[in-house]
């Protein structure tokens, strides 16, 4: 049988491997962790810095192709691993997705729509920035920014010191913000001939900028949906990307689609595919990696995930019994030993005859993991 290798190891390769040693590949995986979520799945576990391209090298020489669960592998190591067999998506996808400059710019230059936005190389420049753009916006560190790490908000130009410090280091990107009406994703794949499928389009709420809960399908006119998926597929071409990619969109007050970010994966918001459709999003990343047609993306039921933190351990063990008690939710837990606050562990899905039951009963299932404190 054949190998697939993942480089990173959290718990969006562990769903990967799961699909993938379901379909009887085996599966090796490559980071600095061990007892990694995705390790504790693979078939073998090698720990190894990302750096460090001699492992990487000899990671890619055991595997049939090779992809990547975590957004940060450097352009080099794509490379050192491509000498033995296919990366997908291509280091060039993943490079694009590590700076929010390079980003959008690839955004803009292939014709798509995103917030009005300024790159801005140094506290210097972030005055004159601030002027044209406007306030308020966000100033947004240009690399290795997740779950709203690494931003901060600008009311007045007044800021722009605070800002910089906040976010840690530059270079960074500043942009307009965006008076939402909702936030939504479509997730798509794309495999190696260029066929394209993709989920629909996913409704997102956050709290505190961390995805909180996602549901399918969100609720827009036909027209914003095609328009929503012809975004989608539009950056899937203008990109070459083989595997998934996530199009993170802000619907506008007036009913337009702006890109926010892109993630070249597998995303937090499609965890809720693996029960709501016959191929999940990582079924299609293994089937488009592997070279394998792709899957039907038809959603069933209306869906609901929401995300489980580590701050629901609190009190102690939360009440997995009580959350499982209707029959529509399931759960999902990444096997991570330490629950930190704000740590993405697991989460929850449920199915419902509309969405708002679908919402609810999630909900419900979450709350019920918290128990009564005694009096
Ligand atoms: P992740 O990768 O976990 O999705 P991230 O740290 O890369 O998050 P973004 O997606 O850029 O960050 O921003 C996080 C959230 O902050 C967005 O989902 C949105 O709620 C809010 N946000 C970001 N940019 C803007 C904007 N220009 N206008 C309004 N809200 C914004
Ligand atoms: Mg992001
Ligand atoms: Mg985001």
């Amino acid at each position: 049988g054949a190998t697939l290798g993942i480089l990173g190891s959290g718990q969006l390769g562990r769903m990967l491997a799961q699909s993938a040693r379901r379909m009887g590949y085996r599966v090796h995986t490559l980071s600095p962790a061990t007892d990694s979520p995705t390790g504790q799945i693979a078939d073998r576990e090698t720990v190894a810095a990302y750096e460090d391209l001699d492992a990487i090298e000899r990671f890619a020489r055991g595997v049939d192709a090779v992809t990547f669960e975590f957004e940060n592998i450097s352009s080099a190591a794509a490379d050192v691993a491509a000498r033995h067999g296919p990366v997908r998506p291509r280091g060039e996808v993943l490079h694009l997705c590590q700076n929010r400059w390079r980003e959008k710019h690839a955004l803009t230059d292939a014709g798509l729509p995103t917030a009005p936005y300024e790159a801005v190389e140094s506290l210097e420049a972030l005055p004159a920035a601030i002027a044209r753009l406007g306030t308020p916006c966000i100033l947004k560190t240009a690399g290795f920014g997740y779950d709203g790490k690494g931003q901060a908000r600008i009311n007045t130009v007044d800021d722009a010191a605070a800002a910089w410090a906040a976010i840690g280091r530059g270079p960074a990107i500043l942009e307009g913000v965006v008076d939402f009406a909702a936030e939504l994703s479509v997730v798509a794949a794309r495999g190696a001939a260029g066929d394209q499928v993709d989920f629909g389009v996913i409704e997102n709420r956050h709290v505190d900028h961390i995805l909180d809960v996602s549901i399918a399908d969100a609720p827009l006119t036909d027209a914003q949906i095609t328009r929503a998926r012809e975004i989608a597929a539009a950056v899937m071409e203008a990109f070459d990307v083989v595997g998934v990619l996530c199009v993170e969109l802000f619907l506008d007050q007036n009913g337009g689609l702006l890109v926010n970010e892109l993630a070249p994966r597998p995303h937090n918001s499609g965890h809720l595919t693996i029960e709501a459709c016959p191929s999940s999003q990582f079924d299609q990343q293994l089937r488009a990696v592997c070279g394998l047609p792709l899957g039907d993306t038809q959603r069933q039921r209306p869906t609901a995930m929401a995300n489980l933190l580590g701050d629901l351990w609190a009190q102690g063990e939360p009440d997995w019994a009580a959350a499982l008690s209707a029959p529509s939710v399931n759960l999902h837990l990444y096997g991570k030993a330490e629950p930190r606050p704000g740590r993405k562990m697991g989460h929850l899905t449920a199915s419902a005859p509309d969405r708002d039951e679908a919402v609810r009963r999630v909900q419900a299932a979450r709350a019920a993991l918290v128990r009564p404190s005694n009096p």
